[in-house]
């Protein structure tokens, strides 16, 4: 007999869910899903349109039809067939994402999407309601959080690397204005869900965090017998 496992890894932005996520689905073979690039991807999608970001019934049919694609062999994200995935990068999609994601019929139509996903297969999936809305069943929930100067500095690290310029100043307080938005908001706000829990990786090399979930995830499922990846 082999079941489907979901682990769901919840926590504020820079807190290290994607890179975590990433490499704990590698290891067992699940499926690895960004929630996040969905919400980006309508952002994204919502800026380029010009639209209102408070309007919500524009932005619900908007999230409704945007046709999002995670592609697993290569991580790209597809918007309506474009790959969208250095687009969706950009400190100005990060705060749209953020706006766009209070709207309750954006966030019924990601998450039905969500669970679509990963109807049929085991998966490691990442965001900020995972285990408190979309999968509230889920085996295993991980509350992922660090200190907001140590995420701030993460972010700041991940953009340099990619070549682009950001003040440090700035990246911390976009960084706290969307914290306060996702955990402030009425529909499936930023918190841990009880079950879950609470990895502080403020002060933890990502190899560190990588091996305490995973030991972890063999603790709370047979040691990986059930496992159908
Ligand atoms: O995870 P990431 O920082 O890429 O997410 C971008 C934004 O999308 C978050 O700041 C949050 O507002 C929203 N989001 C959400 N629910 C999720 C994942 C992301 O509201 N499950």
């Amino acid at each position: 007999m082999s079941k489907r496992v979901i682990v769901a890894i919840d926590g504020p932005a820079g807190a290290g869910k994607s890179t975590l996520a990433r490499r704990i689905a590698g290891k067992l073979g699940f499926l690895y899903i960004d929630s996040g690039a969905m919400y980006r991807a309508v952002g994204l999608w919502a800026l380029r349109c010009g639209l209102d970001l408070s309007d919500a019934h524009r932005l619900e049919q908007l999230a409704k039809e945007a046709r999002i694609e995670l592609q697993p062999e290569n991580g790209r994200v597809l918007l309506n067939g474009e790959d969208v995935t250095e687009a969706i990068r950009t400190p100005e999609v990060s705060q749209a994402a953020s706006k766009v994601s209070v709207i309750a019929g954006v966030r019924r139509a990601m998450v039905a999407e969500q669970r679509r996903m990963a109807s049929e297969t085991s998966v490691v999936m990442e965001g900020r309601d995972i285990g408190t809305v979309v999968f509230p069943d889920a085996e295993i929930k991980i509350f992922l959080d660090a200190d907001v100067a140590e995420r701030a500095q993460r972010r700041l690290a991940e953009v340099q690397a990619r070549g682009e310029a950001i003040d440090a100043e700035r990246m911390a307080r976009e960084i706290a204005e969307r914290d306060k938005r996702d955990r402030g908001r009425e529909m499936a706000p930023l918190v841990q869900a009880p079950d879950a829990i609470y990895v502080d990786s403020t002060h933890m090399g990502i190899d560190e965090v990588e091996e305490a979930v995973l030991r972890i995830i063999r603790e709370r499922t047979s040691n990986g017998k059930e496992w159908n990846s």
